[in-house]
C-alpha cells in the first residue's frame, strides 16, 4: 500500500488560519498587530523570494511586516546599528535577519545581537537554553511546525524511535530536542556516523534535514515509518534525476522542461512503497516553516498564548 502524503502545504494553511484569528481577535480588542522586522542585506535571489514569501504570509495573517534591505558592502556596524535599533523599537515584536548574510559579515554575533525575546528564528542561545530545558520560548520555526503537523495527524512519538539526521542549529538539533520532550527515544545521525542505512531501518519516525538529494533510499525506511523530508535540493542533473526520481515520471518531465527540478533527501518514488507517512518535497515542510515564522511572531508579542 502506497504511504499517505502529509500534505504540508494544507497544514499549513490551517496555521496561518488559526494565527490570522489570533491577530483579528487581537486588533478588535485595539491592541495593534504583531510586527515583524526582516532583514535583507545584498541581492542573492533564493533569500529575495524567501522574503517576500514571509511578507506575503504576514499579509495573509494581518502581521505588518517592515522590510529593511541594505546593499551587500553593507559593514557589521552597520547591520549591528540597524538590529540595535529594532530590538529598541517597541512596535516591533520579531526580528529575522535573512540568512545566508554576506561572507564579510560575523552572522553569529549579528544572531547573538538580536534581542532573545524578538528573535523569531529561535537561534539565540537563550531561547535554545529554553528548549534544552523544555521550557516555553521561541524555537526554530522548521522543526516547531514539523511538530505541530506531527501532533495533528496524531502520530505517535511516545516510546517511539525516532532518528534525525543532520545536526543543524536550525533544523536538527532542536528537532531532536522537540521529538525527546514528546518522550521518543532519540539518535542524532550526521556526516560521521556509522552504518546509516541501518540506524535509518530502526526508525519509527525518520526526519532527513541533509541537503544531499535522494540521499535516503527507500530500503533504509522501515516499513510503516513516518518520514519527513526537510532537505530542499534543486537538481540539474539528469543522470543523477534517473537514479534517484525513477518511480516520479511528472518530476523527470520537469527536469525536462525546465531544466531543474526541486526533490528531497529522500527518494520519494521509493520510500513510498515502504513508508507509513511522508511528507513530498515541494508542498510539505517548507510550507510549514514560513506557517511557524507567523506563529512565533505572534508569541513574540504576546507570549501568554498557547499555540
Ligand atoms: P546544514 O548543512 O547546516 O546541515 C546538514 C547536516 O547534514 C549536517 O549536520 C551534516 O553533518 C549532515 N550530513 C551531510 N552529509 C551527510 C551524510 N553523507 N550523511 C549523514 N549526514 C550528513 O543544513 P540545514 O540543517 O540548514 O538544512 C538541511 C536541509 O534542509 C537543506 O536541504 C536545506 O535547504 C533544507 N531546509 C529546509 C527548510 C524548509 O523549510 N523545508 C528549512 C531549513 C533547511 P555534519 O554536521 O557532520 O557536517
Amino acid at each position: 500500500m502506497a504511504a499517505e502524503i502529509l500534505d504540508g502545504k494544507k497544514h499549513a494553511d490551517g496555521m496561518i488560519e488559526e494565527v490570522r484569528a489570533r491577530v483579528a481577535e487581537i486588533t478588535s480588542r485595539g491592541k495593534r498587530a504583531p510586527a515583524l522586522a526582516v532583514v535583507l542585506v545584498g541581492d542573492d535571489p533564493a533569500s529575495q523570494v524567501y522574503v517576500r514569501n514571509k511578507v506575503t504570509a504576514c499579509s495573509r495573517t494581518g502581521i505588518s511586516s517592515i522590510e529593511h534591505r541594505l546593499n551587500a558592502g553593507a559593514t557589521q556596524g552597520e547591520i549591528n546599528t540597524l538590529v540595535d535599533s529594532l530590538n529598541a523599537d517597541d512596535s516591533v515584536d520579531g526580528i529575522l535577519v535573512q540568512l545566508p548574510l554576506p561572507r564579510h559579515v560575523d552572522a553569529k554575533s549579528v544572531l547573538l545581537r538580536i534581542s532573545p525575546a524578538k528573535d523569531v528564528d529561535g537561534l539565540h542561545p537563550y531561547n535554545q537554553g529554553l528548549l534544552l530545558q523544555g521550557a516555553k520560548g521561541l524555537r526554530p520555526c522548521t522543526p516547531s511546525a514539523v511538530m505541530h503537523m506531527l501532533k495533528a495527524h496524531g502520530v505517535p512519538m511516545k516510546g517511539a524511535r525516532a532518528v534525525v539526521i543532520g545536526r543543524s542549529e536550525i533544523v536538527g538539533k532542536p528537532m531532536a530536542f522537540m521529538l525527546l520532550e514528546e518522550h521518543a527515544t532519540v539518535t542524532i545521525a550526521h556526516s560521521r556516523t556509522q552504518d546509516l542505512p541501518g540506524l535509518c531501518r530502526q526508525a519509527d519516525i525518520l526526519v532527513a534535514a541533509i541537503g544531499r538529494p535522494g540521499m535516503v533510499e527507500g530500503s533504509w525506511i522501515k516499513p510503516g515509518a513516518v518520514v519527513v523530508d526537510v532537505g530542499i535540493n534543486e537538481v540539474t542533473d539528469e543522470l543523477l534525476a534517473a537514479k534517484i526520481m525513477a518511480n516520479e515520471p511528472k518530476k523527470l518531465e520537469t527536469l525536462k522542461t525546465k531544466g531543474r527540478v526541486l526533490c528531497g533527501d529522500v527518494r520519494f518514488g521509493e520510500a513510498l512503497h515502504t513508508a507509513g507517512s511522508i511528507t513530498p518535497v515541494p508542498g510539505g515542510v517548507g510550507p510549514l516553516t514560513i506557517a511557524g515564522l507567523m506563529m512565533n511572531t505572534l508569541f513574540a508579542q504576546t507570549p501568554s498564548l498557547t499555540l
